[in-house]
């Protein structure tokens, strides 16, 4: 049973909830890290580690967001992200094991040997997928393709936003906040004084904020995003916070009545780079680094970049002898067994142009 529907009982009979994610997602120092930054103490959050074959931090927003899609019996789901999207992945995969279909509305991302990966895994999961050049064109699709796949009953496939980032799937990640207050508590790491994680649709973050609240912590929450502001403000997250505890309210009044705690609640866009989707060269250094000392491995979207930033927060001094967590929310299982042998052609055409022209020049 999850720390939330444990803490919360009441919730289980409102919000659809279907496990997924191979929860607690374990915790460690970083030991070597620590020793060569002369840092205090630094440990890491294994969500990479969450359900299989493909973990990462979506697993935990599709516990509640295809537990929804269950218990409103739809027979699909509908979401949207760049063409090498790991949220449209894990949605494809996670879906699958619920018995459900996927249709994933995707659109031009810079290209990554990840991109073609991710394809592949999607194809794999017998996702349906569509490539769109333009957002209108998006637009136009999902009317189209909802007609297309509406049941007999009248029912639609439900739809799931960018990220998973609606209220019902940050809810999966209040959980998040409570399962690391409970490793706290059973002595696996010290309260962290300070907690980076990579933000782009916002929900880790926000639900994370949300459940270290709920719990009492008093932690630092340190977000970096990597797309530009016209995605990802300060008010969205206040705003996002609010509805979901909203939310939870809604389904169970003992859930506490929360402020967003302005103080504790940093964003920062200095690590994007050029765009969303490309490597920096301060992400890649940060992603050789960790998997030299720790041999755990991130990429240069999310990952490496917010990492960038704990190591430039770690030089500068900042955080001196404090401990600090870092959210690993991107998947580290070899997934390679599954797409062994799997041809691009089989593919959408719009796709096969990922495997056919470079990746971008910092993943050569
Ligand atoms: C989606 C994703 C994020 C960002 O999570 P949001 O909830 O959208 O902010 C971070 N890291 C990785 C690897 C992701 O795939």
């Amino acid at each position: 049973m999850i720390p939330l529907l444990e803490q919360y009982p009441a919730l289980s009979s409102v919000l659809g909830y279907t496990p997924l994610a191979g929860l607690p997602t374990p915790v460690q120092p970083m030991a070597r890290l620590t020793q060569e930054l002369d840092a205090h103490g630094l440990y890491i959050k294994r969500d990479d580690l969450s359900g299989r074959p493909y973990g990462g931090n979506k697993a935990r927003k599709l516990e509640f967001l295809l537990g929804t899609a269950l218990q409103e019996k739809r027979k699909a789901v509908m979401t949207f992200g760049g063409a090498g999207s790991n949220h449209a992945l894990a949605t494809a995969v996670y879906a699958r094991q619920c018995g459900l279909a996927s249709i994933n509305m995707l659109t031009p991302q810079p290209n990554a040997r990840s991109v073609r990966r991710n394809l592949l895994l999607s194809d794999w999961a017998g996702a349906e997928l569509h490539h769109f050049e333009t957002w209108d064109a998006v637009c136009r699709g999902v009317k189209r393709e909802m007609f297309r796949h509406r049941e007999s009953d009248g029912r639609f496939p439900l739809v799931i936003p960018s990220g998973g980032s609606s209220p019902v799937g940050i809810v999966g990640f209040v959980n998040a906040g409570l399962e690391l207050n409970a490793q706290i508590t059973a002595g696996l790491l010290p309260e962290p004084d300070a907690l980076y994680v990579a933000t782009g649709t916002m929900g880790t973050v926000v639900g994370l904020t949300l459940g270290l609240a709920a719990a009492g912590l008093r932690t630092q929450v340190v977000a970096i995003s990597v797309t530009s502001p016209d995605f990802n403000t300060r008010d969205k997250a206040r705003n996002l916070f609010q509805s979901t505890n909203a939310l939870l309210r809604q389904a169970d009044p003992s859930f506490p009545d929360l402020d967003f705690p302005e103080e504790r609640f940093e964003l920062l866009y200095n690590y994007i780079g050029p765009m969303y989707g490309l490597y920096t060269e301060a992400s890649v250094e940060a992603v050789r680094r960790v998997n030299a000392a720790e041999g755990i491995r991130l990429e240069g979207v999310y990952t490496g970049k917010a990492f960038a930033a704990l190591l430039d927060h770690l030089r500068a001094g900042r955080f001196k002898n404090k401990n600090i967590l870092f959210w690993n929310t991107y998947n580290t299982w070899d997934f390679s067994a599954e797409i062994a042998g799997r041809d691009y052609h089989a593919l959408p055409a719009p796709f096969h142009r990922y495997f056919e022209e470079e990746v971008q020049p910092l993943d050569r």
